[in-house]
């Protein structure tokens, strides 16, 4: 449901229109991450993957990381990019892997999990999972890649958090909305420890992206079909973000082009904040 808009509005504006098919070698080349060397988590599907493949054509050395060796798979060989088993959670596994991979330029850390219901819902051990794989993740991760950025003097981290955080709260979003608000205070936190040092940190907001994760929740509802509805709903633009909606800010984070931003929360999200 488009708020104050008609349907017949909503097809002029194109709010009713699929997004652009966006073949991958249309994508801009421009180099824009040209000798920069990119650590990612998550990397085997949806966001993660995405970024791997934008930052890669960018121009840029890319790890992808992800705890799932089998999707991993899937982009290994492409050029530009180096994959690693890497679960999250085992610190003594994020420490090995910074050894090997060494001062990175860009750390995209993406990994995450939707828990879905109230805080009746949620017991004890779903909220520490959540907190474990969405918010200690990018604390030890980013511990471990920090003094190399700082021996390097610059150095971009890119966090992910979501709308459902200290941005709004969505109804059975309870322990995610805490840990997606958490990732915000998290990245304002390090943006305002290392400003003067050349790091910058950012977070984006994303609203509803179409993601294998996404399929899999959709397909736990007794109704899939109006669960999908549903999710579109969400978006004022009547569609899901693509991976590519939101991989565009990810490379302008990672680049150059953002040298002055730092500390933000970037929402991309099809106007669910309008
Ligand atoms: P996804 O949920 O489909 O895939 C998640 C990936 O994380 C998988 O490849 C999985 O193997 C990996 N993973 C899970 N546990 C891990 C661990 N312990 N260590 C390393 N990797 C692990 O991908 P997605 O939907 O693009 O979500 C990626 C991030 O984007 C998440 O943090 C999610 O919260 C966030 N996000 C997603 C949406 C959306 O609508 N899809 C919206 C806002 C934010």
């Amino acid at each position: 449901m488009v708020r104050g808009t008609t349907g017949c509005a909503r097809e002029v504006l194109g709010y009713n229109r699929p997004p652009l098919e966006k073949h991958p070698e249309s994508l801009s080349m421009a180099g824009r991450l040209a000798g920069k060397v990119a650590f990612i988590t998550a990397a085997g599907q949806g966001i993660g993957r995405g970024a791997a493949l934008a930052f890669a054509r960018e121009g840029a050395q890319v790890w992808a990381t992800d705890v799932n060796a089998g999707t991993l798979a899937g982009i290994e060989g492409q050029d530009g990019i180096r994959t690693r088993v890497l679960d999250v959670t085992d610190e003594a596994a994020i420490t090995k892997a910074a050894a090997e991979v060494g001062p990175l330029d860009v750390l995209f850390n993406c990994a995450g999990f939707v828990h879905h219901g109230t805080i009746l819902e949620c017991t004890p051990r779903d909220w520490d999972f959540s907190f474990s794989l969405n918010v200690k993740s990018m604390y030890l991760v980013t511990r471990a890649f920090l003094p190399g950025m700082l021996n390097k003097g610059r150095g971009s981290i890119i966090n992910i958090s979501s709308i459902a955080s200290s941005i709004r709260g969505l109804p059975n979003r309870f322990v995610y909305g805490a840990t997606k608000a958490a990732v915000i205070g998290f990245t304002k936190a390090i943006a305002a420890d290392y400003v003067k040092q050349g790091i910058r940190c950012n977070a984006i907001c994303p609203g509803t992206v179409d993601t294998p994760s996404l399929h899999e929740r959709i397909a736990a509802f007794q109704d899939p079909v109006k669960a999908k509805a549903d999710f579109i709903a969400r978006q004022p633009m009547g569609r899901l973000g693509t991976v590519e909606d939101i991989t565009g800010i990810l490379v302008f984070l990672a680049s150059e082009e953002s040298l002055f931003a730092t500390g933000n929360a970037y929402s991309i999200d099809g106007g669910m904040t309008i």
